[in-house]
């Protein structure tokens, strides 16, 4: 657990499970880990990435329903998308060739979900080298996934009532970094 997770954390923990977390599927970022989370503080979901998808009742319903449970039902009150440093999901977005053509069945299908932050980066840093562009990307595809999670109905009305709070995350594990920012 590094110093500025543990901080974050004391700002807003409270007895009862309040956090609904995104997190990579990458085993070096396991929120567990990186927050010291026990038992029914938080629920937790992993994907490729860290992505959360528009709302969209005809697809993701894996990711819907993990949105909608923990808001609806268990009350969250906040909710954390967090992002990473050398993340393969990222790397595998920026590597999608421009004429579409997919090399996977499944997984370059599923980080398009952030295309409009790879477009953000190719825009403003299209000079940088892939690394470097991976680096903008790992935050930017944060920032879309926060927006994605405010068409959700319920997560809109949190944030209207504000009983809700959305924050992004970044996790720099090379250079035992964490950073944090209210969406
Ligand atoms: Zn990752």
């Amino acid at each position: 657990m590094i110093r500025n997770a543990l901080i974050f954390l004391f700002k807003i923990k409270s007895f009862f499970v309040q956090f609904l977390v995104f997190a990579c599927s990458d085993s070096r970022v396991c929120p567990s880990v990186l927050f010291n989370f026990q038992p029914g503080e938080a629920f937790i979901i992993r994907n490729i990435a860290n992505m959360v998808p528009p709302y969209d009742k005809t697809r993701y319903s894996g990711i819907g329903a993990a949105v909608e449970y923990p808001v609806v039902h268990l009350k969250v009150e906040n909710i954390i998308v967090i992002g990473h440093s050398r993340c393969g999901g990222i790397k595998a977005l920026l590597s999608i060739k421009d004429n579409g053509s997919l090399g996977t069945d499944f997984i370059e299908d599923w980080v398009k979900i952030c295309t409009p932050a790879k477009e953000t980066v190719n825009q403003a840093h299209g000079d940088l080298s892939f690394e470097e562009q991976c680096s903008k990307l790992e935050k930017e595809a944060v920032k879309v996934s926060l927006e994605n999670l405010k068409t959700y109905p319920y997560v809109k009305e949190g944030l209207e009532k504000k009983t809700l709070t959305l924050y992004g995350g970044y996790y720099d594990f090379v250079n035992g970094a964490f950073e944090t920012w209210e969406a």
